[in-house]
C-alpha cells in the first residue's frame, strides 16, 4: 500500500491523474502492485491481472502495468505467461514505472504520497527488507536486505502525515527492532520512537512487526515514558514447539519467549500484546499443535493471526517435505483460533463498564466504528458505536463498553 502511495505521489507531481482503486472506471491505464510472498496472495494477484487483462481485451484500458513482490520474483515467467501487460517491474524499479508514463522521479519528494488510507491514519514504513533467514520466509528474496530510512526523514515524513489530517501512524517494517543497525551501526527504534512522539497532532503511534530474538526492551521505555505511543505490540512468535520454532529457524525457544512476554508485560502493564502464528509447517505434529494450544492458553495474547504454512521456492524451508496436507493446516489453523477464540472473549468480556479514548474510523449501515489504543486497523477489534448524535469521523471521543463479542466491542459516547 505504501508503494502504491509513493507511486501515486510522484504520478501526481507529474500532473497524472491517479486514483487508488478508482471505482468509477473512468480510467485507461491501470498499474497493479502485487504481493507474493505466499500462495494465496500470489492467486489474488494473478486474477486481478487477469481482470484488467480482460478489460484492455475488451478495449476499455489502454495500458496494463504491473510491479510489487510477485512481479521481482516471476518477472520472467510473468511475461511469458501473460503478453498482454504492457509492461512488468520489479520492487525497486519506481523511476522505471515512471518513464512509461513520461513522469520524472523527483527525489525532492521524499514522503510525499497519495493516502490510499482515510486521512486520519497512515503507515509509516521505516525501513525495507530483512537480514533474518526465517525458512518459511519468502520476503527477504523480493525485498532485499534491510535498508533503514533516515530518521530526520522519517520525523519529516510524519510531519507532513500530520499537517494532511493524520492522527495515528501505524509503524511497519519487515523487522521493525533491526531499525538503525544498517544505517547507524545501532538499534535506533527508541530514539525514532521519541522523535516521532515530539511531532506536535501525533496522536497514537503504534508498532507493527517487532522480531523476538534479541528483543531490544529500551523500547518499552519510549512506550512507558510517552503518552502518543500505543500500548501496542505486534511481535510475531510463528509457533511455541521448540522442534517448530528450531525448523522455522526462529533463534529463539519457547522459554525464552515465555520470558519475554513476560518482561514486556511487567515493564508496560496493560500493553496489548498481538502475534501471528503459522499452522501446518513441515514436520508439524497434532503433538506441536497441543502445545501451541497449551501456549496460548498460557499466554492469553490480546490478538492472534494465523495463517496456513505455504511452501514457497528459494526459501530455506522448501528443502523440508511440505508434509501436512492442506486441508489439515487450515483445520489446524482453525482448532487454534477457536482456543483464541474463547480467550479474547474473556479479555474483551472484562472490559464491559470501562471507558475508552476511541479513535471513529467511520460509518457504516447507521453505526459508528472506532478503535481504541489497542487495535489497529482491519487485523484487530472494531467498536461499534450507537449514537443519535453525529460524530465525527478521524476525531477522538470517549466510549463505555456496554457489550462483549469475540472480537469486537459495542459502548456508547461519554463525555
Ligand atoms: S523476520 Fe519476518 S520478514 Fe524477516 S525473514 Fe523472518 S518472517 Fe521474514
Amino acid at each position: 500500500m505504501v508503494d502504491s502511495e509513493v507511486l501515486s505521489g510522484q504520478l501526481i507531481a507529474n500532473e497524472i491523474d491517479v486514483v487508488h482503486e478508482n471505482k468509477k472506471s473512468d480510467h485507461n491505464i491501470v498499474v497493479v502492485n502485487t504481493c507474493g510472498f505466499i500462495e494465496k496472495a500470489k492467486e489474488e494477484s494473478i486474477n486481478t491481472i487477469l481482470d484488467q487483462v480482460e478489460l484492455k481485451k475488451r478495449g476499455k484500458l489502454d495500458k496494463v502495468y504491473v510491479t510489487g513482490c510477485l512481479s521481482e520474483r516471476y518477472k520472467q515467467n510473468l511475461e511469458a505467461e501473460i503478453p498482454e501487460v504492457d509492461a512488468f517491474f520489479g520492487t525497486m524499479e519506481l523511476p522505471m514505472i515512471l518513464k512509461q508514463f513520461e513522469a520524472d522521479y523527483k527525489t525532492e519528494l521524499i514522503g510525499e504520497r497519495l493516502l490510499a488510507t482515510p486521512q486520519h491514519y497512515a503507515y509509516l514504513k521505516i525501513s525495507e527488507g530483512c537480514n533474518r533467514t526465517c525458512a518459511f520466509c519468502a520476503i527477504p528474496l523480493m525485498r532485499g536486505q534491510h535498508v533503514s530510512k533516515p530518521l530526520d526523514e522519517l520525523v519529516k515524513e510524519a510531519e507532513g502525515l500530520v499537517k494532511k489530517g493524520v492522527k495515528e501512524i501505524m509503524l511497519i517494517a519487515q523487522e521493525l527492532t533491526y531499525y538503525g543497525l544498517d544505517i547507524y551501526k545501532k538499534r535506533m527504534l527508541p530514539d525514532l520512537l521519541r522523535r516521532l512522539s515530539d511531532v506536535k497532532g501525533l496522536e497514537w503511534i503504534r508498532l507493527h512487526y517487532a522480531y523476538p530474538s534479541k528483543f531490544p526492551m529500551d523500547i518499552l521505555d519510549a512506550i512507558v515514558e510517552r503518552d502518543n505511543i500505543c500500548n501496542y505490540l505486534d511481535m510475531p512468535l510463528q509457533h511455541a514447539a521448540n522442534n517448530m520454532l528450531a525448523a522455522m529457524k526462529r533463534q529463539i525457544t519457547r522459554e525464552e519467549m515465555e520470558d519475554l512476554t513476560a518482561a514486556i508485560r511487567q515493564k508496560v502493564p496493560g500493553i496489548c500484546l498481538r502475534t501471528t502464528l503459522i499452522a501446518g509447517f513441515p514436520g508439524e505434529t497434532q503433538d506441536d499443535v497441543e502445545e501451541l494450544k497449551e501456549f496460548l492458553v498460557k499466554q492469553r495474547f490480546d490478538r492472534v493471526g494465523i495463517f496456513t504454512y505455504s511452501h514457497e521456492e528459494g526459501t530455506s524451508g522448501f528443502a523440508l517435505t511440505d508434509d501436512v496436507p492442506e486441508e489439515e493446516k487450515e483445520r489446524r489453523a482453525q482448532e487454534i483460533m477457536e482456543v483464541q477464540q474463547e480467550i479474547s472473549l474473556e479479555l474483551n468480556q472484562e472490559k464491559i463498564g470501562k471507558t475508552f479514548k476511541t479513535l471513529i474510523d467511520k460509518k457504516e449501515a447507521g453505526r459508528y466504528l472506532g478503535r481504541t489504543e489497542f487495535d489497529s486497523v482491519e487485523v484487530d477489534n472494531e467498536v461499534v458505536i450507537h449514537s443519535k448524535k453525529k460524530l465525527p469521523i478521524g476525531e477522538f471521543v470517549n466510549v463505555k463498553i456496554t457489550k462483549a463479542y469475540d472480537y469486537d466491542l459495542e459502548g456508547e459516547v461519554v463525555d
